[in-house]
C-alpha cells in the first residue's frame, strides 16, 4: 500500500497529518495523493509502553522521524536494518482501524 498526503490545489504544498487548511497558504482546496514515500530517516527510538493493545505483543516497538522528500516530517515503525541516516521507503499498513507506516531502508541495486 502506497502512502497518501494531503495536497493543497493552490501552491502544491504537501502536509501530514491532514487539516483543514493548508499549512502555507491558508487555502481550503486540500485533496489526497499517492506518494512515493522515499525520504531519510533522522532520528530513532525504542517504544516500550503502549496504550493501544494491538501494540502490546510486540513491544519494545523501533520507531523513528523520517523526513520525507515532499517536505513531510511524520514518525514510523521501523523495519530491521533501517538506521538513522539511511534513505528509507515508508508504506502504509493496516493495524486494526488505524493505517500505520512502516519505514524500509530503500534497496539499493
Ligand atoms: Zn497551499
Amino acid at each position: 500500500m502506497t502512502i497518501r498526503l494531503q495536497t493543497c490545489a493552490g501552491c502544491g504544498a504537501r502536509q501530514y497529518p491532514e487539516r483543514d487548511l493548508c499549512r502555507v497558504c491558508l487555502a481550503d482546496e486540500l485533496r489526497l495523493v499517492d506518494d512515493h514515500g522515499r525520504g531519510r530517516l533522522i532520528a530513532e527510538t525504542k517504544l516500550h509502553r503502549s496504550l493501544d493493545p494491538a501494540f502490546a505483543s510486540e513491544l519494545p516497538l523501533r520507531i523513528g522521524t523520517v523526513a520525507l522528500e515532499a517536505g513531510v516530517r511524520l514518525i514510523a515503525f521501523l523495519a530491521p536494518g533501517a538506521a538513522p541516516g539511511d534513505t528509507v521507503v515508508l508504506r502504509a499498513a493496516r493495524r486494526g482501524e488505524q493505517t500505520i507506516f512502516i519505514a524500509e531502508k530503500e534497496q539499493r541495486e
